[in-house]
């Protein structure tokens, strides 16, 4: 029996207004329309499969309150594109006419504080098959308005989930695939229900590969270390904007295997991602990272880190696109 969703379940995602964080206008199939009339069938391929490709874009009000500064949006395009070659996805865009479609989207919303931008593309055939060719491909942009994913003003807390990270020859995890998402949401759901805020995923080797939707450093000995890309992980745009920071600041850097056991000697500990910004982790598995408070490490990073995505550094203005906004 199908039974009616409980009143209390939040309002989130239903309906774009004023109790919701959807904003208006969405791209969808070609057009700018009202977000409530971007709607596909149920049996569309993507939703019964998982097979689509999508993109997770902040876009930062700057000081101006004129301008909306959206880091890395070329690097994000590309990777969607790439995303979508693995699905051997047929569109009519490339990396330029992606990322303006996301400027026209921005404005055209005109939003007034910080935002996420979801584009995503997918087969949208009505069609029983699971396979990837001879299917009708799509493009949709969807926008909210969005603060904190994880707590950035103190550490989290992590665990290293029960449930492995889908390898790279099941489901690319290179790309930010739909159907690979059941593989995040079951960890996240671990680390939840024990208490934690997020949680570490190992990959089939057992080796330390990211956070659900978020890459993953370490501190040890002064050097920072991450996992390589050849480990199951998502090719993080942040990780490499921390990579070029770290290299910058003359701060040490591996990227390499790393052990579960490292993560319990670490001076410091952080997740990185577009959603997650930069966020400490205070505790992983119930042990504390160093003294439970983020290291200075990660508290330079950090600082970089906002400074940028607010458009308030000189230095590293080029990483990202300001939109300016006509209210
Ligand atoms: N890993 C996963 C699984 C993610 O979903 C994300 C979020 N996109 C990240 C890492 C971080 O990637 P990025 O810095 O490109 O947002």
């Amino acid at each position: 029996m199908v039974t009616a969703a409980p009143e209390t379940a939040p309002p989130i995602l239903a309906e774009s207004g004023p109790a919701s964080p959807m904003l208006e206008w969405a791209f969808f199939e070609g057009r700018m329309v009202p977000f409530t009339e971007a709607k596909i069938s149920v049996g569309t391929h993507a939703v019964q499969y998982g097979t689509g490709a999508f993109a997770g874009i902040r876009g930062y009000l700057d000081d101006d309150g004129e301008t909306i500064n959206i880091p890395r949006l070329p690097e994000h395009a590309g990777r969607l594109l790439n995303s979508a070659k693995l699905l051997r996805a047929e569109l009519p865009f490339d990396r330029a006419s992606l990322a303006q479609t996301v400027i026209d989207l921005v404005q055209r919303n005109a939003p007034t504080g910080d935002v996420y931008v979801r584009p995503f593309i997918y087969k949208a055939s009505v069609q029983l098959t699971p396979r990837l060719k001879n299917l009708k491909d799509e493009l949709a942009i969807y926008m909210l308005s969005l603060g904190d994913y994880l707590d950035t003003s103190k550490g989290v807390k992590a665990i290293v989930s029960s449930w492995v990270r889908v390898p790279d020859n099941a489901i690319p995890g290179r790309g930010k695939l739909s159907g690979a998402y059941v593989n995040a949401a079951f960890a996240k759901d671990e680390a939840e229900e024990k208490g934690a805020d997020e949680a570490i995923l190992l990959n089939t080797s057992g080796k330390v590969a990211e956070g659900s939707a978020c890459n993953l450093f370490l501190v040890r000995d002064g050097v920072l270390i991450t996992a390589p890309i050849t480990g199951d992980i998502l090719e993080g745009i942040t990780r490499r904007t921390i990579l070029q920071f770290a290299a910058d600041e003359g701060i040490p850097t591996e990227t390499r295997t790393i052990d579960r056991s490292e993560l319990y000697l670490a001076e410091e500990a952080f997740f990185c991602g577009t959603g997650v910004q930069v966020a400490a982790i205070a505790s992983i598995d119930g042990r504390p990272v160093a003294d439970g408070r983020p290291g200075p490490i990660t508290g330079r990073l950090q600082a970089l880190y906002f400074d940028t995505v607010r458009g308030r550094s000189d230095r590293y203005r080029h990483l990202i696109t300001p939109v300016r906004v006509v209210r």
